[in-house]
């Protein structure tokens, strides 16, 4: 932690960056941290309470954390995946971004949970994580800590849903998408979503009815996922963030297997590798692309 805050204190108070994107103590747990003062560095923690993504703050339609200047960013191996996609898509130049990579023994479920590590309070993602040492870093801190317990709620219940039938399947999804409220915090809490306006909210013309319906919220989910295919880095920051506890992080793990299978891709955290769905080339066999 004392690494931690030292380095923020030192790229502040040599204007590497004009402000440290990191956690710090608030009422209910562990919150995102703004700090612009080197003297405020000592705010910063990092622990296992920390399960925000950070990259989502360096998404360029956040115009008021833009205008903060030039940002640290401090970020667990899942999170730099986010940092690389907004590379890899042109959102952000890599050098914009000194990125503070915390090397990771797992986090919580939930930031404002204060429990040890476990197979039932250990964040979903973290089972089988392969990005606890990030690759993608301009300072790398901390020791490797020994794998976190493997929380299997997530593969399980996919396995459930794959044992469905389609009827089956889809009466599942019926009942989670009618809690829906349409809020829409599962794409602002989303690093990858970074539309100026998205879809979900044009009116010329008007591609999704606005209203809480069944039939709305099917379509509002079908296409923000579809949009996730070969982006989403799993961090399941939309899935924390539903008031309606949607299990929306079952959709992205469907997606990003649907796209390894088919593609052999899986999010990573270098913006040199590319995504399936975002490239072209002149010689593929589809006579549509050329
Ligand atoms: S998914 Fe990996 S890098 Fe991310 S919090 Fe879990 S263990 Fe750490
Ligand atoms: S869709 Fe969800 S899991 Fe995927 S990148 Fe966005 S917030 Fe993270
Ligand atoms: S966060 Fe949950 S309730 Fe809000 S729009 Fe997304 S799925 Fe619906």
């Amino acid at each position: 932690m004392k690494e931690l805050q030292e380095l923020a204190a030192k790229l502040l108070a040599d204007g590497a960056v004009q402000v440290v994107l990191g956690y710090e103590e608030g009422p209910r747990g562990v919150r995102p941290a703004f700090i612009t003062d080197p003297a405020q560095a000592g705010r910063l923690v990092f622990d296992a309470r920390c399960v925000q993504n950070l990259a989502t703050y360096l998404n360029p339609r956040r115009k008021h954390i833009v205008q903060l200047g030039k940002p640290a960013v401090v970020v667990k191996g899942c999170d730099a995946r986010a940092i690389a996609g907004l590379v890899r898509e042109r959102q952000i130049a890599r050098a914009s971004v000194v990125v503070i990579a915390m090397r990771c023994g797992g986090v919580l479920q939930r930031a404002e949970e204060n429990a040890a590590l476990s197979s039932e309070t250990t964040a979903a993602r973290c089972a089988g994580c392969d990005a606890r040492e990030p690759k993608l870093y301009d300072y790398i801190l901390g020791e490797l800590p020994p794998d976190p317990p493997v929380n299997a709620s997530r593969a399980e219940k996919i396995a459930l849903l794959e044992k469905m039938t389609p009827a089956q399947r889809k009466s599942f999804w019926d009942e989670e998408l009618s809690r829906c409220i349409r809020c829409h915090a599962c794409r602002e809490a989303c690093p990858m979503c970074f539309c100026v306006q998205c879809t979900a909210e044009r009116a010329l013309p008007q591609w999704i009815d606005p209203s809480p319906t069944l039939h709305a919220n099917r379509a509002w989910q079908m296409m923000r996922v579809l949009h996730q295919a070969g982006r989403c880095v799993d961090c399941l920051e939309c899935e924390r963030a539903c008031p309606e506890d949607i299990p929306l992080g079952l959709f992205a793990r469907y997606i990003a297997g649907a796209v390894e299978t088919r593609f052999g891709y899986k999010a990573c955290d270098d913006p040199a590798v590319p995504a399936p769905l975002g490239v072209f080339s002149t010689e593929d066999g589809e006579e549509f692309i050329r």
